[in-house]
């Protein structure tokens, strides 16, 4: 009787995060579950998956989705993204739609109209406070008020964890009572493999130039668990044979550099040794083509 009555008090649900690419969605991510990820850099659409991260309270689960940035679509995988962020605000309990300090309109009208007309609680996460000034922060605020009268609006700092507890604290007020959805020990539901791609994909994007990191997938074939160390076998795929030469660079030392970080950073979220294969691929014009993106996990 007891158990049942504990039931009746547990909320869970799912907490999207959507907005143009670079605002911070990731970094607000990271900063609510508290471990590392999601991969954040300078540079846009480095998110292009959605991945949950959750976290878990005795009476709450809450589960954040991370989604790709909101843009108009220019080629197929940027529509395949897109099929991501539509799903975010289907799917969602709860939206947080992100902003800047300083940006005014939609980029995105479809998505805006998606989220203005659902019935799902919005908040809106005026970001980046940090780097602002107060006329324009207030400024943004009164701007999006208007737009969705019926959300909260908030304005933070992502990056300086500034706010987010108050964001935090909403979410929990704006999730459905609900039994859990996933293991409440569980962290993500992604596996291991996704995050080796992500760590090594985060890499490449900063330390190749211009369209190199677009041109990239990285698919982990291998994750080998033992007692002391961690086997894995990672495939980076290129469209053409020139940029398989970039990746790898004189004497192999740009590819090195990628395993030797990529290797660092996963042995630091594994807590483990890791012993990090990678191996350079072409695949012709793998973004272009609907059959190799669906290969590649990116729809259905
Ligand atoms: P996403 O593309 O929306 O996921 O954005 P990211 O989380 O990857 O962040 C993009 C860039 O903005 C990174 O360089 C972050 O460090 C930076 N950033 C995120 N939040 C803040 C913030 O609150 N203040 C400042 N100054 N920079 C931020
Ligand atoms: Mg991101």
């Amino acid at each position: 009787m007891d158990h049942n009555l504990k039931d009746l008090k547990h909320k869970a649900g799912f907490v999207n995060i959507i907005g143009n690419p670079n605002v911070g969605k990731s970094t607000l991510m990271n900063a609510l579950v508290g471990e590392r990820l999601s991969i954040i850099t300078s540079k846009a659409q480095t998110t292009r998956h959605r991945i949950l991260g959750i976290v878990n309270g005795e009476n709450f689960q809450a589960v954040f989705s991370d989604t790709p940035g909101i843009i108009k679509p220019a080629y197929e995988l940027q529509n395949a993204m897109m099929k991501f962020v539509h799903s975010a605000v289907d799917d969602a309990d709860v939206i947080l739609y992100m902003v800047e300090s300083g940006e005014k309109e939609p980029k995105n009208e479809d998505i805006f109209n998606q989220v203005s007309k659902s019935q799902i609680p919005v908040l809106i996460l005026i970001n980046k406070i940090d780097k602002s000034n107060e006329e324009v922060v207030s400024h943004t605020v009164e701007s999006w008020s208007k737009k969705l009268p019926n959300a909260k609006v908030y304005a933070i700092s992502a990056l300086n964890n500034f706010g987010v507890e108050e964001v935090f604290t909403q979410i929990l007020e704006e999730l459905p009572y609900s039994p859990a959805f996933y293991p409440k020990d569980s962290l993500t539901d992604k596996p291991e493999r996704f995050f080796v791609n992500e760590v090594v994909r985060e890499k490449i994007l900063m330390h190749y130039k211009k369209e190199i990191p677009y041109s990239v997938e990285v698919q982990t074939e291998a994750f080998e668990e033992l007692d002391h160390i961690i086997n894995i076998n990672t495939n980076i795929i290129v469209e053409r044979k020139t940029q398989k030469g970039i990746i790898i660079g004189h004497q192999g030392k740009a590819l090195n550099r990628v395993g030797t970080e990529a290797r660092k950073d996963l042995e630091k979220f594994f807590q483990k040794k890791i012993f990090l294969d990678l191996y350079v691929k072409v695949d012709k014009n793998w973004r272009s083509s609907e059959k190799k993106l669906k290969g590649y996990g990116y729809q259905g």
